[in-house]
Formats: structure tokens, C-alpha cells, sequence
């Protein structure tokens, strides 16, 4: 019997993206494992053998617990083309998502050809997530166990983390939509890709959501070094249009990455939030040191704002700008009108000015700001936005503008952080709680 005839008649190939089984002439000894959603979770895993790959479907997937033994279903054989294998199956047997969770190589600790039908398969991965000693053993029909051996291999202790494709870095949620990146290695800047942007984003999304999303967008896109502001909806299945208004904003994680894959790489928010537009909920100021002024100037400016905005009671949370300077956030938490807002913030400024003549400005003429730390409230406008928290800058390098708390304003430089950086800090509790 071919051995790939059950998985052939399984499938209706006019039907499903799933490759046609043939034998593989070639007897490599790969092995891969699947994350099958499909009318249950399971985890396929299957070792290359002899030109197919023998499979086995595992509910609740490997575990790095030598005391585990996990329940491994004996099912068809798969081709070896399946071993890369990732998308969605759209109906029939399997019908799901199938993400290709690692792949890697084997060698056989015992030889397949006397253990098999004996019942029991004992081998060492190699594979990015599964390495080791591992066993299964057959205990009944169908039913094997695959245990891990104990060896010294470095093991992950819970690998229910890795929740992306080994192949594509993509979630389930993403291979259901797709959302393709189109170039992924194109460098960006300073050996920085496009990919790498879309996993920084990825990564940020559960913490940038909180300020990012339901409020305008204002979006910078980047191609071929030129730069275009994009403020307009554009019919894209990921973006919400905003009512009566022709512009847009995000509320999930597709719609951000789908940004990334049109080049749009910088994220500016408005001070409202849609559902109110009339009433903004944060005020801002930008803080900007004339280019002949040291950077403590720009930062003891940050803290007599900060001074006065706590003699105000007003609580007050600090970013990086990723370039020159430093931003300044207040919660406004009543509804007050644009106009009312501006008027606070531009008192507050003037409270400033007058107490610091000659160290501090309003004026936006670059040429009347010599010498002068930029106090700009100017943001605080309805039709303004300011630089979106964790937001990417595309300048010179990229940075990031980044939340940090009030006791690092004289550590951290406005354009210090980095991606890596940005990442690392992440792992930190939020300095804006
Ligand atoms: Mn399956």
C-alpha cells in the first residue's frame, strides 16, 4: 500500500492549500511540529522517515517535563513537503489554522526499523524550540506517549510562550487574517528591516494599545527615504473610519501591523479620544532645547514644568521625544472645551516665561528661540497630535518615544532609546502606573 494513500483520500485537493502526497525519493531525517486549531487544539508532530513524514497528533503538545506523558494520536502519514507547512485550511478534514511551531533535524537513538513495531520510537531533536532526549511509546491501537527524557540539554520550562510561527513570527490571530509583510528584509535604516519593525510593534501592542488606540491617527509612512503624512481613512479592513470624519484609527493589533506593511512606521495621536472628540483627555507639552544648549537645560526646564504643574495638583507623566527633547502628559479628566485646554496649557507656559525670561520660550520662529528651551503647547489644538508612547522615530537612527519615569529624566536622553532598549524596558512594570 502507498504509504500516503490515507492522506490522499482524506483530502479534496481542489479544496484545501494543503500539498498532493507523494513519496519523497530523498531520506532526510527532518521533524516538525504544527499547532493545529482545528475542531480541537492539537499539536502535530512528525519526523521525516523514509520519504514521508510519520505523524502523530498531540492535544496538548510536547512537554520539557520529564514526569509528563503526553497523549500522541498515530494518524496518516504526511508528505515531506507538508513539513513547512503553515495557513489556513478552508474546509474539509483538518479544517483550522495550522502554524508551523518548529522544525528542525533528528537522529535515531535507536533504529526506527526494529523499535517501531516493536512500539516504541526513541530519538534526539534538534530542532529552535524542541531539543533533547525524547521517547514515544505506543500503549494501545493508536495511543502512544511522548516523553522527555531526562538528559543535559537547556530546556525551555514552559514553551506554552512560544504562541508565534517559527517560520513566519506570526500569531494564529495573524495567519487567520494573514496580514502579509511584503519585504520583510528590506532595510529600513542602520540594518533595522522591516520585520524587525513589525515584531517591535507586535511586542509593544498590548502596552501602546492603552494610548494608541480609539483616538486620530495621524500616520508617517516611509518610502524610498521620502516621507508622506497619511491622516485620510483608506478603505482597509484593519482601520475603523472615524464617524462624520474622513479620518481613521486603530483599536487591535491588526490594524497596527497592517500600518507597518504600507511602510507606515511612525504613529502620532490626537489628544482626544473618538468617543468624545469634543473633549480632549490629555494636554501636552513638548519640550525642545535650542541646538547650542546642553542637554541638563532641556531637562531642568522638564522639571520646573514639573514643579508647577504639581503645585497646580495636576499629575503629570514623562516620554523621550526620540529626538531632541522630552514630552510632558497631563490627564485631563473633565470634559473641558479645545479651547479651554489650549488657554490652560498656554497660562501654564506663560507662568514659565515669566519666571525664566531668559531660559524658556514660546515663540514657535526658531530664530527668536536662540539659546532658549522651545515650550511648546501648541499640541494642545484640536487639529494638533503629538508622537504616539512607544511609537517608532525614523531620524538619523531609529528611536523610540518612550514612557519613563519622573526619576530618570536626568538618566535617559531624549534620543536614548532604541528598539533593543525599548524591549528590554518593557519587561519592567509600566513607569506610567
Ligand atoms: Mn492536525
Amino acid at each position: 500500500m502507498n504509504r500516503l494513500e490515507e492522506y490522499n483520500k482524506k483530502r479534496n485537493f481542489s479544496n484545501t492549500i494543503e500539498p498532493i502526497g507523494k513519496i519523497d525519493k530523498k531520506n532526510k531525517k527532518r521533524f516538525c511540529v504544527q499547532h493545529h486549531i482545528a475542531r480541537k487544539d492539537h499539536y502535530d508532530f512528525r519526523l521525516e522517515y523514509k520519504g514521508v513524514l510519520i505523524s502523530f497528533a498531540i492535544p496538548k503538545g510536547p512537554s520539557y517535563n520529564t514526569k509528563d506523558k503526553r497523549l500522541s494520536i498515530h494518524v496518516e502519514n504526511h508528505p515531506t513537503s507538508y513539513i513547512n507547512f503553515e495557513g489556513v485550511i478552508k474546509d474539509g478534514y483538518g479544517k483550522g489554522i495550522v502554524m508551523l511551531w518548529d522544525i528542525g533535524t533528528y537522529t535515531e537513538i535507536e533504529k526506527f526499523d526494529n523499535t517501531f513495531k516493536k512500539g516504541y520510537l526513541k530519538f534526539k531533536l534538534n530542532g529552535k524550540r524542541l531539543k533533547g532526549h525524547w521517547t514515544l511509546v505506543k500503549f494501545k491501537d493508536d495511543n502512544w506517549l511522548l516523553i522527555k527524557e531526562k538528559d543535559n540539554i537547556k530546556i525551555f520550562d514552559d514553551i506554552n510562550k512560544f504562541n508565534t510561527s517559527i517560520k513566519t513570527n506570526r500569531t494564529m490571530d495573524e495567519i487567520k487574517s494573514e496580514i502579509i509583510i511584503t519585504n520583510p528584509n528590506k532595510i529600513i535604516k542602520d540594518n533595522i528591516t522591516k520585520l524587525d519593525i513589525v515584531n517591535y510593534y507586535k511586542k509593544v501592542y498590548d502596552r501602546m494599545s492603552l494610548y494608541l488606540n480609539n483616538r486620530i491617527i495621524s500616520a508617517i509612512r516611509y518610502v524610498n527615504n521620502n516621507t508622506f503624512f497619511k491622516r485620510h481613512f483608506r478603505e482597509n479592513k484593519y482601520l475603523n473610519k472615524v464617524k462624520n470624519k474622513e479620518y481613521y484609527y486603530i483599536n487591535n493589533i491588526l490594524g497596527l501591523i497592517s500600518e507597518v506593511q504600507m511602510n507606515s512606521y511612525e504613529f502620532h495621536i490626537n489628544n482626544s479620544n473618538i468617543s468624545d472628540l469634543k473633549h480632549p483627555n490629555i494636554m501636552i507639552f513638548d519640550l525642545d532645547p535650542d541646538k547650542n544648549l546642553d542637554l541638563n537645560d532641556v531637562r531642568d526646564c522638564v522639571k520646573n514644568l514639573k514643579e508647577i504643574l504639581d503645585k497646580l495638583k495636576l499629575k503629570s507623566y514623562l516620554k523621550t521625544s526620540g529626538g531632541k527633547g522630552y514630552h510632558v502628559i497631563v490627564p485631563i479628566n473633565e470634559k473641558l472645551t479645545w479651547n479651554k485646554v489650549n488657554k490652560i496649557s498656554k497660562d501654564i507656559v506663560k507662568i514659565m516665561i515669566n519666571k525664566y525670561p531668559d531660559k524658556y520660550t514660546d515663540n514657535i520662529r526658531i530664530k527668536n528661540r536662540k539659546n532658549k528651551v522651545f515650550i511648546d503647547y501648541f499640541r494642545n489644538k484640536e487639529s494638533a497630535s503629538c508622537v504616539a508612547p512607544y511609537s517608532l522615530r525614523i531620524r538619523d537612527k531609529i528611536t523610540v518615544s518612550m514612557p519613563i519615569k519622573w526619576s530618570e529624566l536626568y538618566k535617559i536622553k531624549p534620543d536614548e532609546i532604541d528598539i533593543k532598549n525599548a524591549l528590554k524596558r518593557l519587561k519592567r512594570v509600566n513607569p506610567w502606573t
